[in-house]
């Protein structure tokens, strides 16, 4: 490909148009050429680290593997409905692993069914055996076993857990945008064409929590492709060195829809006792930030989060009764830089029910 006046991105740019029409001009996706595909020394997006099947200890297949030479055209979401495990480590990835090869040899089949699986933690594991060579080589796949009629044109990624109520990990879901960003820019499939088991066969997979989060799956790995993915990003969590809080601030990890172990959070009153997130901040310029909190039913409403922009404080309402374990944007501001207080949750409202603190990122626009 050297010498090639299109760049590898611009080609992505031009496979996303493709699939934002065949949403509704139902056209096929025409696949990234073998040559495209092959090549990886301008990649839009880095690799994940992904354990191969040596390296997790999968047994040996109980038969021949199958293997086509085209690409894959889409990308199927799974969640392995099995326990939402805290046991967030790497060897309990690894076991989980190993455990979903066994469940797999007892339905009879020669391998993992999945061509991939990333645990409750953000470790992403290679599935069924050779999975991970051909998505390195961008040329061709192993057929799995996760989706009847889609084994050989989709790629399965099983999610550890269960998503019918529960919000996958933030980890997880980090790294699922960087899996099927990397999965997408290898075989050249637009992030339109991610879906949820649900859309080729009648389950309850991936989960009503994850499915529903698919769309914001396809904007992030969107972004990721198109090289809008910020070039500077800091998450400050409640337990970050950057965040202070005093001691009326109560820790808690009652809710899984929480960033990270846990967070934060107190009574409304009019006093003065702030939460705040400090970070530094590389060059003068316009940030977006976003909050992460559980949203639960009586949480307060009207939770008063100030931003410490360069033309004076702004403050953002945010609703924390409701759409809880997900970025919430509070807007873009002018920061300058330098390390400094960003912004702060303030329990100085009338409003009822806990303000809380969690996390807070801060992305350069
Ligand atoms: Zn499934």
């Amino acid at each position: 490909m050297t010498g090639n006046p299109v760049s590898r991105r611009d080609v992505m740019r031009g496979a996303v148009a493709i699939g934002a029409g065949m949403a509704t001009g139902g056209a096929s996706l025409a696949h990234a050429s073998p040559a495209l595909a092959a090549e990886s020394s301008a990649l839009a997006v880095a690799a994940p680290t992904i354990a191969s099947c040596a390296t997790w200890g999968a047994a040996a297949p109980r038969g021949t593997i199958s293997s086509v030479t085209t690409n894959p055209n889409k990308i199927l979401v799974h969640h392995t409905a099995s326990a939402n495990v805290t046991d967030y480590s790497q060897a309990a990835a690894y076991a989980h692993a190993r455990e979903i090869q066994q469940w797999h040899f007892d339905f009879g089949w020669v391998d993992s069914g999945q061509h991939f699986t990333i645990s409750r933690g953000g470790y992403v594991m290679e599935g069924r055996r050779g999975s991970l060579g051909k998505l390195n080589a961008g040329s061709g796949a192993i057929v799995g076993a996760h989706c009847p009629g889609q084994n050989s044109a989709a790629i399965g990624i099983e999610n550890q857990g269960t998503y019918t109520s529960a919000t996958p990990p933030a980890a997880l879901y980090n790294k699922l945008v960087d899996m099927c960003a990397y999965i997408c820019d290898q075989y050249g499939i637009a992030p339109t064409q991610i879906y949820g088991h649900r859309d080729f066969l009648a389950t309850a997979c991936p989960g009503d929590v994850l499915y529903a989060r698919l769309p914001q799956l396809r904007t992030d790995v969107a972004a990721a492709l198109n090289g809008t993915t910020p070039t500077w990003s800091t998450i400050v969590d409640n337990t970050s060195s950057g965040f202070a809080a005093g001691a009326n601030w109560s820790v808690s990890s009652y809710s899984a829809e929480r960033y990270g172990a846990d967070y934060r959070y107190a009574n409304p009153e009019e006093v003065s006792d702030l939460a705040t997130y400090s970070a530094t901040i590389p060059a003068t310029g316009n940030y977006k930030i976003e909050t992460w909190y559980p949203g639960i039913a009586g949480y307060n409403t009207s939770t008063p989060f100030i931003v410490y922009a360069s033309g004076g404080s702004q403050v953002v309402r945010v609703d924390q009764s409701t759409g809880g374990g997900a970025w919430k944007s509070l807007g873009t501001f002018a920061l300058t830089s330098g390390a400094k207080t960003v912004a702060a949750v303030s329990r100085w409202t009338t409003t009822t029910g806990y303000v809380v603190a969690d996390a807070v990122r801060i992305s350069r626009v």
